[in-house]
């Protein structure tokens, strides 16, 4: 009996390491929804009749936003925030709060060979997307952001922005010098699938077309792009991917604008969300820079199965934003902290020892 049992045990044991799902992903996708606040998405998802792909995520946490000078950040110090660990000034891309140039998750990744990317519906060089691959001392300076891709720590960049790289101030044609370093350029509004290792495919001059615009599905195509060319050899990747403009539906207090721009980032996180159930490695984590215009959702008088929707500010505010994770080593993203941490948990997942 007693042999019985304890063979029973040894067979529990080799099925649990077998079936026990792997802790560290092979694959992250970050999605940041720039001055997505829970009261944007409460609005927008409230009357949607779509899938809500907030409520597929079972392990949330909640992000303080504070920068290392202003307790309302901007997307500069937001991002710059999730790319190297440190709090910094509002307007910095990729420095420390005395201005210096501080290692990046792009940077560390590719010591050991890890793809790298970023999907954005603003310029590729726009604070966001910027932060993950430049150093610079000004959010501004976007000329000098879309040198910084020459470094070749980004793989793939997907976006608007051609000015910063076609119509220079310095008259150089930025795609050409990249083309010749063995990057697949792209400079056209349509955004057709392409098979390249290394690729910067530009689709406006600065941001894309609003969803009102009639964008339509570009931010599902670019990410699904993105994922096939960074995965294509089986190889470990970190993409991040930003719904840009739900930030500026928020500074435009323009509530349909935001809703619109928050339900094509709902839709990209479905599609994200169902290609890592059928890989198994991948982490998806789907957070905020901030939350943008003070939004609340008041009693509608009128039609009380609705809200009136409440700007109180042209700018961002200081809330915590929402955190939502999938994958192996998703139960990390739970609890409550500073936004600085987001990164010391990619970076312990990751195995980044340095
Ligand atoms: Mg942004
Ligand atoms: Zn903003």
């Amino acid at each position: 009996m007693r042999k019985i049992i304890s063979v029973f045990l040894i067979l529990v044991l080799a099925s649990q390491m077998l079936w026990a799902k792997p802790k560290n992903p092979k694959k992250v996708v970050f999605l940041i929804g720039d001055g997505m606040g829970l009261t944007q998405i409460t609005g927008a998802m409230a009357h949607y009749k779509g899938r809500n792909a907030f409520e597929r995520f079972q392990v949330i946490g909640l992000s303080k936003t504070a920068s290392s000078d202003n307790y309302v950040t901007d997307s500069g110090a937001g991002a710059t925030v999730f790319s190297i660990g440190k709090k910094t000034y509002n307007g910095a891309i990729g420095v420390d709060s005395s201005k210096k140039e501080s290692l990046g998750l792009f940077e560390l990744l590719k010591e050991r060979n890890w793809r790298t990317g970023v999907v954005a519906t603003s310029s590729v060089t726009h604070a966001t997307p910027a932060a993950f691959y430049a150093h610079v001392s000004s959010r501004r300076s976007e000329d000098e952001i879309a040198e910084f891709l020459k470094r070749r720590n980004c793989d793939l960049a997907i976006g608007g922005g051609m000015k910063f790289f076609l119509k220079r101030k310095d008259g150089r044609n930025l795609l050409t010098e990249l083309n010749e370093m063995g990057f697949t350029v792209a400079a056209d509004t349509n955004l057709v699938d392409i098979k390249a290792k290394k690729l910067i495919y530009l689709c406006a001059d600065e941001g894309m077309k609003t969803m009102q615009e009639g964008r339509g599905d570009f931010l599902q195509k670019a990410t699904k792009i993105a994922m096939n060319n960074l995965g294509s050899d089986k190889e470990n990747y970190f993409l991040m991917v930003e719904g840009s403009q739900i930030d500026w539906g928020g500074h435009d207090n323009n509530f349909e604008y935001m809703k619109a721009e928050l339900i094509d980032f709902n839709e990209t996180i479905n599609q994200v969300l169902d290609a890592a159930i059928k890989d198994g490695n991948t982490l998806v984590v789907v957070t905020a820079d901030h939350e943008t215009g003070g939004l609340s959702l008041l009693e509608n008088k009128e039609n009380k199965q609705t809200f009136i929707s409440n700007y109180a500010s042209k700018g961002h505010s200081g809330v915590m934003v929402p955190v939502f994770a999938y994958g192996p080593g998703a139960e990390a993203f739970a609890g409550i902290y500073e936004n600085n941490q987001i990164f010391y948990k990619f970076k312990k997942l990751l195995r980044i020892t340095k």
